[in-house]
């Protein structure tokens, strides 16, 4: 039987305000595909221009993607590499791209990630907040029951939380946020690559109180909470099941006596001497 060749899906990413904030890969993988599948051709067009690269476009966003799948996937199997990109930064990271992924899996089709700009890995490590454990949440539900529940999963988190905004829902979302989380601490993130790159920190309520008439793109970072009943779960173990929870978690054994220590509210030379010999 003929053997059916296949193309490869390449998942690029793309700058998220710098045009310079893309990799050498990225620019030749956009070269040497047959076709780029974009959120929006005109956008794209606009990055390719500046990388002066001619390429067929065919457009896959969130409303046709159900319906460019079949087509995209039969050209792959024809042997066609195609190169998805999204209007800014990592496709499928709040961007189409979930569903051909998963379809190229059930297809057997490799798919290549080229890895590159994304607004909330930037946003992290800015912000000064705990980068050893965070969570991800996009942006928030816009059922009301739904976001009261999200929220409150915040509340209660012991991991940095990130989430994407858009500017003018932006003081809504905080004084949301405000009336749960009460006097945390949050950091906004905005424009980033950008002229007017600019970060904002403090508790919610001074941030709320800065945040009038505030422009452009933004990414909502919020400090882990400290107190979380999902950290007291921790006390329940026992001594050896609590060190090994956090040796898991890649900490060094000074580091796992000190939070085993905060966590029971002991002193940490107590922990140290049970764990002496280990
Ligand atoms: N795929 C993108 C990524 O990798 O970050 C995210 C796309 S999502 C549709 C757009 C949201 O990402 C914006 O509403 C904003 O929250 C965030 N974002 C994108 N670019 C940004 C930037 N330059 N500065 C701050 N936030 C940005």
């Amino acid at each position: 039987m003929e053997k059916i060749e296949k193309g490869n899906l390449y998942i690029v990413a793309t700058p998220i305000g710098n045009l310079e904030d893309i990799t050498l890969r990225a620019i030749n993988t956009l070269k040497n595909v047959d076709i780029i599948a974009a959120e929006d051709t005109r956008h794209t067009l606009k990055l390719l221009n500046h990388l002066e690269i001619k390429k067929t476009l065919i457009s896959y966003h969130r409303h046709n993607e159900e319906i460019r799948v079949g087509n995209l996937i039969e050209k792959l199997k024809e042997g066609k590499n195609i190169a998805l990109v999204s209007d800014a930064g990592t496709p499928g990271i709040c961007d189409p791209g979930h569903i051909i992924i998963k379809e190229c899996i059930k297809e057997n089709i490799k798919i290549i990630p080229i890895p590159g700009a994304c607004a909330m890995i930037n946003a992290l490590i800015t912000s000064g907040l705990n980068t050893n454990e965070f969570i991800f949440l996009g942006f928030l539900p816009l059922n009301k029951k739904l976001r009261k529940e999200k929220i409150e999963e915040i509340k209660n988190s012991n991991k940095t939380i990130i989430l994407y905004e858009a500017p003018h829902k932006l003081k809504n979302t905080l004084q949301e946020l405000q009336e749960i989380l009460e006097q945390r601490k949050v950091v906004i993130a905005r424009e980033l690559t950008k002229i007017h790159e600019e970060y904002i920190r403090g508790t919610i309520k001074e941030i709320i109180e800065k945040c009038d008439n505030l422009k452009g793109e933004i990414v909502i970072i919020i400090e882990e909470n400290k107190n979380s009943k999902q950290e007291n779960k921790l006390n329940n173990l026992s001594l050896e099941e609590h060190y090994k929870y956090y040796e898991k978690n890649g900490l060094d054994k000074k580091e796992i006596i000190k939070k085993i220590a905060k966590d029971r509210n002991v002193n940490k030379n107590e922990i140290y001497m049970k764990f002496y010999n280990k």
